[in-house]
């Protein structure tokens, strides 16, 4: 990861907080057990530094890790601790099985494909090799159905010609609790995984992990987002802490006449003179192009709106909300914080926390908060 430093120029500081994900994660495995909570620490760690936060969370107790391929699999491996184990949920691509086996990491095997190739390879060296098996208890986007397991199952003895160290699918609405569709994901699941041998189970991510009905939570549960700050069902209360704060640095700051155009297309031409603020963040930071008139910044609580188009590099406030003088080039305004938390973000994005997450980017001068 390319370090920025905040005093070299950079023209923002994202601070991540280690110690608050680390409670994150505390909190999630209590809440949970006696399953076990891993974490999911694909994208990068959804975009934080999959290189810091993975290590945090091995010295917070986790295990258990999951990456979506062995490309992050690969780079991860070496900062785990010794004993922990590093999923795939993509499973193994054709042709990548012996790398996968180097790399100490377990794929989901998804299809019947993945699974005929991996128990290939274990017949190849030997020995049967480790494995998670996903089935598709409702969303249709990854694992086994009811006719390959049974196809499976006439072909490939389960006990012997792999060693099956977990069964798993994913809930499509974890995130809605009363949606009809996780209990009969949940009934669905349990339905596939008994035509399997006996392994352990997991079903629940973030938002299956808090659902009312334990039953969710099987042997393993694998959240990301709430462990990176996100509340697990929006709206409701929640113990999840933040764990990112976004300053953005004040490159310039100007007056307007009533009726001048800002930005390109000059989309925003307020009716009364005004005060714009230019800061060093744009698209190209993540600073998605759909807050364009519509997101904002904070100064302490004062709500400073985002004036015209985001650009690549810088977007325009209105500050005339503020003092004159109050704001001038090299000082700072809150972009994800206690006034603007992440989930306002990806609302006025029109997305989802995660969306804004995983495109942070890396120009940002990083700062971690020590766990
Ligand atoms: C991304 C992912 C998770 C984590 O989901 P969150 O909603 O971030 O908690 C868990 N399981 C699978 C299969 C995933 O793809």
């Amino acid at each position: 990861m390319t370090q920025t430093s905040w005093t070299g120029g950079a023209g923002a500081r994202l601070q991540i907080d280690l110690e608050a994900l680390c409670a994150n994660y505390r909190v999630i495995a209590e809440a949970v057990s006696p399953a076990r909570a891993a974490a999911v620490v694909k994208a990068d760690a959804y975009g934080l530094g999959a290189d810091r936060v993975a290590p945090a969370l091995g010295k917070a107790g986790c295990r258990d890790f999951f990456v979506a391929h062995l490309s992050e699999a690969e780079q991860l491996r070496p900062l785990l601790p010794e004993d922990a184990r590093l999923f795939i949920l993509n499973g193994v691509y054709p042709g990548a099985e012996a790398a996968c086996m180097e790399a100490r990491a377990i794929p989901v095997l998804n299809s019947p494909e993945q699974v005929r190739a991996w128990v290939a390879l274990g017949k190849t060296v030997g020995r049967p090799l480790e494995a998670a098996v996903q089935v598709d208890s409702g969303m249709s986007r990854l694992g086994l159905s009811e006719d390959d397991i049974d196809a499976l199952l006439a072909e490939i003895d389960f006990r012997h010609d792999l060693s099956l160290v977990l069964v798993m699918s994913h809930l499509a609405c974890a995130d809605e609790p009363e949606h009809p569709a996780n209990r009969l994901q949940l009934a669905r699941f349990g339905a596939l995984a008994n035509r399997l041998p006996p392994a352990p189970r997991s079903l629940a991510n973030s938002g299956g992990s808090f659902l009312p009905l334990p039953a969710f939570r099987q042997d393993l549960v694998r959240p990301g987002v709430s462990l990176y700050g996100v509340a697990p069902h929006p709206g409701q209360p929640s113990p999840i802490r933040p764990v990112v704060r976004l300053d953005a640095r004040v490159i310039q700051v100007r007056t307007i006449p009533a009726g001048c155009g800002v930005g390109y297309g000059l989309t925003y031409a307020p009716d009364q003179p005004a005060r714009i603020a230019t800061i060093g963040v744009g698209y190209a930071d993540g600073w998605l192009r759909a807050l364009s008139n519509r997101g904002a910044a904070y100064l302490g609580g004062v709500r400073l709106p985002i004036a015209g188009r985001v650009s690549m590099d810088s977007i325009c406030l209105d500050i005339t909300a503020l003092p004159e003088g109050a704001l001038k080039a090299g000082d700072v305004v809150e972009l994800i914080g206690p006034n603007q938390p992440l989930e306002a973000v990806a609302e006025d994005a029109g997305t989802i926390p995660y969306e804004i997450l995983t495109s942070l980017g890396h120009r940002y001068a990083r700062e971690w908060i020590e766990a």
